[in-house]
């Protein structure tokens, strides 16, 4: 009995067809050839099973469907109708600020014609914003982090409450963090309360710091005691050891105003007193992905001069986005930064554009109500909290949220009790058009 594989159509014969001509000039003649043996490949398999053999065209139209797959945007824009408005996994915040595809006075003196200093324009601003002596920027918090402790720390004693040895997602554990970067780890205190004389007890001839840490993504509650800032700062000054705060999520401004529990910004964590304060662009300032680190010369010097700073510097377009955000502050126009735009709409419009939403997808024929609900700030910021929100609700449970989430453009929403909670919080109103057609494409009857 002949071998069924044999009759297989050949490599070059699926190459030779008139349509594979305009494929090889869109995607390249190695990529098709490429494609088309995949989907070789994947017919052997069949016909193994016994399937019937394939003509060449039908081999063709599955391996351009390989290669249009392959096309597709490497990361889509969607529609985040999560209800989470600092999403990590959706790029977190909104930035202010576009990206920089082209060529720019980045490390260019253009009065002088001279190479200038790439970090300047930010760090200007940095001192000028937070009230700092001075300011260095590189690509994240993490990163801050591992400089900060590898340019003062290496070999050296820091101090961290047990109250404050955080994970955040990912791969970011504070204990691990340090050892990666050379630091000895001192613990003190318990989890529930750390006092001074906890910090005063441990400060000898190895202590190169003390560190706080922002407990991002959880809370603690109860019996608890913590150190205030002023002490700690005074403890330090009087035994000229520096106090550093990596501030995570780094807030800027009265979250009061938007129904949160209000916290330190970091402009009064520099005023008090501290020798540093670290924090993500990307969190709470609305701005791109970026580690910034603010304090006196004396904290900000030896980072600038630590040979890991030019494995850890920003590309230029955060550092484009981080000044045009930081612009925004500066001119007192933080409702200019898209993240602090998303959190001032108030309950009444959510729910305006909720009810319009639904009755237009209830006209496309898709069964849509408008409830509502509570959304989340989210990205390691204010866990136990949430924010009135309004949402837009269909049915169809996690088949529907997959519809959702291949269409064009993708809409992520979250499951709840078999319905799909489409939240409005982080979705600008402009979008809203676009995010009515998208689930009337994905969901409506045809
Ligand atoms: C988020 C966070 C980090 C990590 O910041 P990235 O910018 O994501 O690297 C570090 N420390 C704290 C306290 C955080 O909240």
């Amino acid at each position: 009995m002949a071998n069924p594989l044999a009759a297989l159509p050949a490599v070059h014969r699926v190459l030779a067809l008139e349509t594979m001509g305009g494929e090889r000039a869109r995607y390249g003649p190695a990529a098709v050839r490429e494609a088309v043996r995949e989907a070789l490949a994947g017919a052997r398999a069949r016909v193994a099973r016994g399937a019937p053999i394939p003509t060449p065209e039908a081999l063709a139209a599955e391996a351009l469907e390989l290669l249009t797959r392959r096309a597709a945007a490497a990361y889509p824009a969607v529609l985040n109708a999560t209800g989470v408005v600092i999403h990590t996994n959706l790029g977190r915040a909104p930035r202010a600020g576009g990206v920089a595809p082209g060529y720019l006075a980045l490390e260019y003196d253009l009065a002088e014609g001279t190479r200038g200093e790439r970090l300047a324009p930010v760090v200007t601003r940095l001192v000028r914003y937070l009230g700092c002596e001075a300011a260095t920027v590189v690509t994240n918090n993490a990163a801050a982090l591992v400089l900060l402790l590898a340019a003062h720390a290496a070999g050296r004693e820091v101090i961290v409450s047990r109250g404050e040895l955080i994970e955040i997602g990912g791969s970011f554990r504070l204990p691990e963090i340090m050892a990666a970067s050379g630091a000895r780890l001192v613990e003190v205190g318990c989890t529930n309360r750390t006092h001074l004389e906890d910090y005063a007890r441990v400060i000898g001839d190895a202590t190169a710091g003390i560190l706080v840490v922002h407990r991002s993504n959880f809370s603690l509650d109860g019996f608890v005691a913590a150190v205030g800032l002023p002490d700690l700062v005074e403890l330090g000054r009087s035994h000229g050891v520096p106090v550093w705060v990596d501030q995570g999520s780094g807030c800027h401004l009265d979250l009061g105003r938007y129904g949160l529990r209000p916290e330190p910004t970091v402009r009064q964590i520099v005023a008090a007193g501290v020798d540093a304060v670290l924090f993500s662009g990307d969190k709470l300032l609305g701005g791109p992905q970026a580690g910034i680190v603010a304090g006196s010369r004396t904290a900000i010097a030896p980072l600038r001069r630590h040979p890991l700073r030019r494995a850890l510097r920003p590309d230029k377009s955060a550092l484009v986005g981080l000044a045009a955000t930081l612009d925004c502050y500066l001119a007192e126009r933080p409702e200019d930064v898209p993240l602090y735009r998303l959190l001032a709409a108030g309950e009444p419009s959510l729910r305006r554009r909720a009810r319009a939403l639904a009755a237009r997808l209830r006209r496309a024929g898709v069964e849509a109500v408008a409830e509502a609900t509570r959304a989340v700030l989210g990205g390691g910021t204010t866990p136990d909290q949430t924010l009135p929100s309004w949402a837009v609700t269909v049915t169809g449970g996690d088949a529907a949220a997959a519809r959702l989430r291949r269409g064009r453009p993708p809409v992520i929403g979250r499951v709840e009790e078999g319905r799909v909670v489409l939240d409005l919080r982080a979705v600008f109103p402009e979008e809203d058009r676009m995010l009515a057609a998208a689930v009337a494409a994905a969901l409506a009857p045809r």
